[in-house]
């Protein structure tokens, strides 16, 4: 079994690479970057790994991640957005700069990554996985590891932000984790 991802994230392929173990995985070739014109993690995800299906061996699994973080109080936003929330080429600091702003003194800081996968089978087989991480937005940004907005956000029940733990602890409850395990059950590869 060989997958590749449609992604050109390479934080993304960092922490799926890890969690599919030993199933050998390729990355989509530079420059891929479709439009992600969908309303919905499950669109984008899918948008991608059609617009790289054609591309890909027929015995070759493709895989797309679609993610984002949706706050509370600003009515889900960021949301499918959260990449270009501060602009089209916002930095990951940008946009924890902006969220961190826009929030202001808001109280309620309660928020959820979310993380769809989907994935293309030989045979034109579709299987879908998803994550959720429920936590809250901080008031300031602490820890140097991870990306995107980890610096920021605190996963309930644990005092420390995204950013603050090691890889494998994030791993362990994030939503591209625990959409990642389903994954790996339904390709009967865990
Ligand atoms: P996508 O490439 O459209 O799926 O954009 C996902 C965006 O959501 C990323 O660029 C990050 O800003 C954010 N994001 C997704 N997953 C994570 C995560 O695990 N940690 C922090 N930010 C994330």
């Amino acid at each position: 079994m060989k997958i590749v991802l449609a992604t050109g994230n390479k934080d993304k392929v960092r922490e799926l690479q890890v969690l599919f173990g030993d199933v050998p995985i390729d990355v989509a070739p530079d420059g891929f970057d479709p439009e992600e014109t969908g309303t919905t993690l499950f669109q984008n995800a899918r948008i991608k790994a059609e617009a790289l299906r054609a591309d890909v061996p027929d015995d070759v699994i493709v895989m797309a991640d679609d993610s984002g973080l949706f706050v509370r109080a600003l009515g889900g936003r960021p949301g499918v957005y959260s990449s270009r929330y501060a602009g089209p080429n916002a930095t990951y600091a940008d946009n924890c700069n902006l969220l961190i702003k826009e929030l202001g003194n808001e109280d309620d800081r309660g928020a959820a990554f979310g993380c769809c996968l989907v994935a293309l089978a030989p045979g034109g087989q579709m299987l879908i996985a998803n994550g959720v991480l429920p936590g809250e937005i901080t008031r300031e940004a602490s820890g140097d590891d991870g990306f995107g907005y980890d610096p920021v956000f605190r996963p309930l029940g644990d005092g420390r932000t995204l950013a603050q733990m090691t890889r494998d602890e994030k791993s362990a409850i994030s939503h591209r984790g625990r959409a990642a395990r389903s994954m790996a059950r339904l390709l009967e590869i865990s």
